[in-house]
């Protein structure tokens, strides 16, 4: 049986990423969507969730492709109506948020599968294999890219609960926390907000594994020229970087895997949608959002220079 899906938040990933896959993958039929400004062909289309959810009562999941501000409602709302939910990353705009939505999921029997795109980059696995036996000395992330290329017109990462540079900046944490064998912790940050936004431009986050190694991470919303979504760790044995966001991993100097677009991560989420539906389970992983939340909790601030959206 083929599980209808309504989509919700029209917009940049939506369009590039969820629509196409949706409609590549036999497990899916994309029958509505729901935007407040955006119309999709070749579906019903709807202003709000609640209109979708009372016109096609018959869908089996909601995925959500709005800014995480909108997230809890929509999907508190769908799991309610009795549908599978798919979330994008960052999960929601407080952490008790994704909590309940867990507990909600669970005590409804529904699956909620709260994704973290990045970890279904091609190199991910080859990079997991790698560190399980390894001992690591250090880590750098390097997660810097120019906020007027990427995030044109986005108001909603300059608000309160638009992670600012920590909205592309969770993937690399997405990323360390699923290839790392070791949980991490946050012990130091430094934020820069721009004097007229409210969400961060740039940060360093000083981390520690459980077992003492020292992980630094640069986050930029001002680079011009080359852009980086890069993580080195150095083991006593060798170095892997993830780069490309976790599509290219090398380790010491050779290409283990290769596969510089995204081409794959959101088929790959898809098709774990499925499962997790077919299977009847969820999959949630707040770890990464733990990790910037506590940035912002610890971290010192600095205001910078105005940032015009
Ligand atoms: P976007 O281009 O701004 O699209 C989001 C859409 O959601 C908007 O066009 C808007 O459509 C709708 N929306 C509903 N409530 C909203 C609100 N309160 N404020 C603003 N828009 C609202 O954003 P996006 O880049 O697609 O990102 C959406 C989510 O996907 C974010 O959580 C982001 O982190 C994640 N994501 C983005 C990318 C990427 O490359 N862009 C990659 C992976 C994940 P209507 O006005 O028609 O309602």
């Amino acid at each position: 049986m083929r599980l209808r899906v309504g989509l919700l938040g029209i917009g940049k990933i939506a369009r590039d990423q969820h629509i196409p896959s949706l409609r590549a993958n036999p497990s899916f039929e994309l029958v509505a969507c729901a935007s407040r400004n955006v119309t999709v062909d070749g579906v019903q289309n709807f202003t709000d969730l609640e209109a979708m959810l009372a016109a096609v009562p018959d869908l089996h999941c909601i995925s959500i492709c709005t800014p995480p501000q909108a997230h809890f409602d929509a999907a508190l709302t769908s799991l309610r109506a009795g549908k599978h939910v798919m979330l994008e990353k960052p999960p929601a705009a407080t952490t008790r948020q994704i909590a309940l939505l867990a507990d909600e999921a669970a005590r409804l029997g529904r699956t909620l599968f709260q994704t973290w795109h990045s970890r279904f980059a091609a190199g991910v696995d080859a990079a997991r294999d790698y560190l399980r036996t390894r001992q690591l000395v250090s880590g750098k992330i390097s997660w810097k890219e120019d906020v007027h290329h990427w995030h044109p017109g986005q108001r909603w990462i300059w608000e309160p609960g638009g992670f600012g540079v920590f909205d592309p900046g969770i993937n690399a944490l997405s990323l360390l926390t699923e290839i790392l064998p070791r949980d991490v912790c946050v012990e130091a940050a430094l934020l820069e907000f721009p004097e007229n936004q409210q969400s961060p431009i740039a940060a360093n986050v000083r981390m520690r594994t459980e077992d003492g190694v020292a992980i630094s991470a640069e986050f930029d919303f001002r680079q011009k020229g080359e852009q980086s979504w890069d993580i080195e760790l150095t083991t006593t044995t060798g170095t892997l970087k993830l780069a490309g966001g976790g599509a290219e991993c090398t380790i010491d100097g050779k290409a283990v895997t290769r596969d510089a677009s995204m081409a794959g991560e959101y088929p790959r989420l898809y098709q774990r949608f499925a499962s997790l539906c077919e299977a009847g389970k969820s999959e949630v992983d707040w770890r990464p959002f733990q990790l910037v939340a506590d940035a912002f909790l610890i971290g010192e601030r600095r205001i910078v220079a105005p940032h015009e959206i």
